[in-house]
This record gives structure tokens, sequence and C-alpha cells, in this order.
């Protein structure tokens, strides 16, 4: 039986696509971004998180059915505020097979896929297929910027880009925005260039960098080592989006 490790489930978010949604958070993820701000979600297995508060496990293993059932208990609250049910994670395409499975169970809810796009062709179609929308990531443009940052390159993001947009499913591009390395207008231009004129694209956010992302790594046992300077100003600049006519904001 496909299972998968779950490592939060948030209800009544605002925050993570449209109306009242409950979020799925699925463990695991094969970047290793610098600025990642959920070191718990990085490992595919539970573990230990030692916090002020207390120690406690991180991660339970669901099957499709058991996470379909909790979230169609809740399909009326989040139908009757348009919302819906968000998979996000770590990467939740890691565990495609145990999306799709659970998205085929749940009852008539909108389903929206935060990834970063770093999945197999098929995986992600198996998945994408049968959602309303999807949040995209795309972080840097160059090649090895990319490897340097996240420990991949984005051979297979851009690869999947280009299969999302001509997949008949509504996207939004999600830029976190990390001083000196995403932000830089170079590397948005090139972002704008790539997105510009592709179909079924919404809009792009631009995703302010979250400074409180170093607090969890000492919890989770992990080091906080980032290569960039967070104090440095951010470039939060909807300028070359705009230049090229495709609708962005800052979020
Ligand atoms: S893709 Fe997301 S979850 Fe994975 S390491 Fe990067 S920021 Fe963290």
């Amino acid at each position: 039986m496909t299972t998968a490790i779950v490592f939060d489930i948030r209800e009544f978010a605002v925050h993570d696509g449209p109306g009242i949604r409950t979020s799925i958070f699925l463990k695991g993820c094969l970047l290793s971004c610098s600025w990642c701000h959920n070191p718990e979600g990085r490992a595919q297995q539970p573990q230990i998180i030692r916090a002020p508060g207390g120690e406690r496990v991180v991660g339970k293993e669901y099957s499709p059915l058991e996470l379909a059932t909790i979230l169609n208990k809740q399909a009326r609250i989040l139908q009757a505020n348009e919302g819906g049910v968000t998979f996000s994670g770590g990467e939740p395409l890691l565990q495609a097979e145990f999306v799709a499975q659970v998205v085929e169970l749940l009852d008539g809810v909108h389903v929206l896929l935060d990834t970063s796009g770093y999945a197999s062709e098929p995986a992600f179609v198996r998945v994408v297929e049968r959602c309303d929308l999807v949040f995209y990531d795309l972080k840097l443009m160059d090649r090895e910027a990319h490897r340097r940052y996240t420990g991949v390159y984005n051979d297979s993001i851009l690869r999947n880009l280009r299969v999302m947009s001509s997949m008949d499913v509504p996207f939004v591009i999600r830029v976190p925005h990390v001083p000196g390395v995403t932000d830089t207008d170079a590397n948005l231009a090139a972002i704008a260039e790539t997105v510009c004129g592709l179909p079924n694209l919404i809009r792009v956010d631009l995703l302010p960098y979250n400074r409180a992302a170093g607090g969890k790594y000492q919890y989770a046992g992990m080091q906080w080592n980032p290569e960039f300077d967070e104090t440095r100003e951010l470039n939060i600049n909807p300028l070359p989006f705009q230049k090229m006519g495709v609708p962005v904001r800052v979020v």
C-alpha cells in the first residue's frame, strides 16, 4: 500500500491559496535550499525535534484513505469558504503516487499543489492533471547558481515548467526573494523572459525573504549556514515582469 509521511496538517490556512484551506505538508525534499524555512520537512522519515517547549516526533504515516477521510470531513467548510486543500512540503511530488491517490478520494474539493517542480515528468503529470491550481517555484535561472544554492540543477524544473504550460491547469509562479541570490535584477529579468506568454499562467508572486528561516535548524539537529548575507537589503523589483506584460504582485 502506498503511504506517506506528513509533518503537518494546518487547518484554516489563509495564506496557502484561495479561500480557507487545509494544508498538508509532506515530508521529504531532494533540494537543500540555503534559505529553506522548513528544515523539518527535508528528511523523508519522521524525526525528533528538540525545541524549548519539549521534544516531539515530527512526521506521521498516513494511507491515502486515512488522509482523504480527514479532509473529506472538512469538505463542506472548505467549499463554503471558496477554499480547498493545499499539498505542500517538503516536496509533495516526492510522494506523487500518494498525493494522486488522496486527490482521487476527495469529495469535490479544490486542490492546489505547491511545488518546486523538481520531479520526474510522469510523477509531475500524474499529480498536476488532478489539480485545480499549481503554485510553481522558480528560484534561479542560472543552472550553476541553482546547483550551488539548492544542491540540484534546474533542468527538470524548467522541463516541467514547459510541461505545466502545456496542460490545462492554471498556475502561479512564485519567486522566493533571497538577498543577493534570487533577487538580482538579472535573475528576475531571466524569470520574466522565461514565463512571459506561457499559457495558463495567472501571475507571478514575489515572495519576500523569511528572516525567521534559521530559527528552526537547531531544533531539527541541523546547522544554519546560509551562503548569503541575510542582512542585505532585499531587491523586490516587479519591473522586469511589468515591462513584459506579466501580471505580478508582491505577496
Ligand atoms: S524546495 Fe522548499 S522544502 Fe525543499 S529545500 Fe527548498 S525551500 Fe526547503
